[in-house]
């Protein structure tokens, strides 16, 4: 038999409605080719997983490009048609067996609202009804009817925080394989519920610990094929905006809808369960003592949620009730590194920094030392999540303002890896607060180093979802008291499927 071959490739991004920010093609790590095997083989990373599942079976993996950014506002349309002439150029050159495809499933240009939905649905308008499509998303993907119609297999993220993205992309490329082989026909049961998780929602605790259990004892025992629990990103206002579960049966859809029916009924019932407040930055930062770090998350300024990672609300604080405590606190802030740059390493500087676009507490201005400054920096995640995964750091500049160490950057970081601050030439062990702009997924690569912390702050990725614009995804809980009975729904064969 020849050998078979798999198109893999695309654009993964997670966007947030609720940013003036645009991304841009800056923002992207962009591979192709052999270079973007040999950067994936290995890594615990989506592609990476869609690689091991080929070399497993001798299969090719052939990709077009693969553009990659971290969590921001919408991405610009030029960049994600860039992208879909690029992958659409490929599909239509025909020389492969099936489709496996490394994406969010949360991103959204100026436009579209389901960008994944418009490149899915034209690779299957090129390759026609008989070649297989599959993907691996993010769990906090916004899956849409159109996705779910238009791929065979559809999986997604089982941990978060995220720590599955191999096993992720190594389900959806076997899953692939296998419909080559005849040995899957996927049929898919699915329901989707109007409700947001806002905290509750790892998925190593309760309540989304025994459900994902549930769905893993279902896959293990051969009752369905594979099933996800997709928790939307909370800050997109999109149609239908809400939690899907869903299963693949093989070749049968009835274990895969009871199952479906099970688990979407008991995420109903706990919706309540999945929210909850963050503790105090106060009464967090009191705890913060020399000789130990405490990793504070800025809820309210996720940039792995979206938001603009300029927020001054943990500065003021720190600056106000630090107490002398060495920290590092990372900012975006584009002009005062290219201030800082143009000063000099050794230079002294006063500078009003942060607050542009996080407006809920004003910038801050303050004098310290440029202590390193540079066009750039690259670096390996050290893991577990994404370990040997190579990032870039834009434009940066140190600033040492007393005890403090403000990280500055041209464009927002979410500060998984404490690689980002070690880039910067910043050892996070060495000091007693460390602030990343994340809220569940720095704590897995920051848990050897000291205590994790997210607190509750003001902001654009705050959970205080009821104070946000939302213009079209109401109504969901629990801002809107609905009335709702879910229901587990078989996906109806495509019509032109022998
Ligand atoms: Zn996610």
């Amino acid at each position: 038999m020849a050998r078979r071959r798999i198109l893999a490739g695309g654009i993964s991004q997670e966007s947030h409605s609720f940013t003036p920010v645009r991304t841009g093609r800056e923002s992207f790590t962009i591979t192709a080719g052999a270079d973007a095997l040999a950067k994936a083989r290995g890594t615990n990373s989506t592609l990476g997983g869609i690689i091991a599942a080929a070399d497993t079976v001798g299969a090719e993996v052939i990709v077009p490009t693969l553009f990659r950014a971290q969590s921001g506002g919408p991405v610009e349309e030029g960049v994600f048609e860039e992208v879909l002439g690029l992958m659409c150029d490929a599909a239509r050159r025909g020389d492969f067996d099936a489709i496996a495809l490394p994406l969010h499933g949360g991103m959204l240009t100026p436009s579209r609202h389901d960008p994944e939905g418009v490149l899915i649905a034209a690779l299957r308008g090129i390759v026609g009804p008989e070649v297989p499509i599959t993907a691996a998303f993010d769990l906090h993907a916004h899956v849409t009817p159109g996705i779910l119609g238009d791929c065979d297999l559809l999986a997604g993220y089982l941990t978060n925080p995220h720590a599955d993205q191999g096993a992720t992309g190594e389900r959806a490329g076997r899953a692939a394989l296998a419909m080559l082989e005849g040995h899957l026909k996927p049929v898919l049961a699915h329901a989707h519920l109007p409700m947001l998780t806002l905290g509750r929602d790892r998925t190593d605790e309760p309540p989304l610990i025994g459900l994902h259990a549930r769905a893993a004892a279902a896959v293990a025992s051969g009752a369905v094929a594979d099933a996800s629990i997709f928790n939307a990103q909370q800050f997109l206002d999109v149609p239908g905006l809400g939690q899907v579960v869903m299963a693949y049966g093989n070749g049968e859809a009835e274990a895969a809808r009871a199952l479906v029916q099970e688990l979407a009924e008991a995420l109903w019932a706990a919706r309540a369960e999945t929210i909850i407040q963050y503790p105090g930055l106060e009464e967090t930062l009191a705890r913060a003592t020399p000789g130990r770090t405490l990793i504070l998350g800025d809820q309210g300024d996720r940039v792995a949620a979206g938001a603009p990672g300029d927020s001054t609300v943990i500065l003021h604080a720190l600056l106000e009730r630090g107490n002398g405590l060495p920290a590092i606190l990372p900012l975006t802030d584009p002009d005062a590194v290219a201030a800082c740059r143009a000063a000099g390493i050794g230079a002294t500087l006063t500078l009003s920094v942060g607050g542009r676009i996080s407006t809920m507490m004003p910038p801050v201005t303050l004098t310290g030392e440029v202590i390193a400054a540079a066009e750039g920096a690259a670096f390996t995640y050290a893991g577990p999540a994404e370990a040997g995964q190579r990032a870039l750091i834009g434009p940066y500049a140190v600033l040492r303002v007393g005890p403090l160490h403000l990280a500055l950057t041209a464009f927002p970081y979410s500060y998984l890896d404490p690689g980002y601050f070690r880039a910067m030439g910043l050892e996070p062990a060495d000091h007693a607060v460390v602030v990343v702009r994340s809220g569940y997924h720095f704590t897995l690569n920051f848990a050897a180093l000291g205590e994790c912390v997210t607190v509750d702050t003001p902001g654009l990725s705050s959970y205080r979802v009821a104070e946000m614009p939302f213009t079209v995804a109401r109504p969901f809980y629990p801002v809107d008291d609905i009335a709702f009975t879910p229901e587990a729904k078989i996906q109806p064969r495509r019509t032109f499927q022998g």
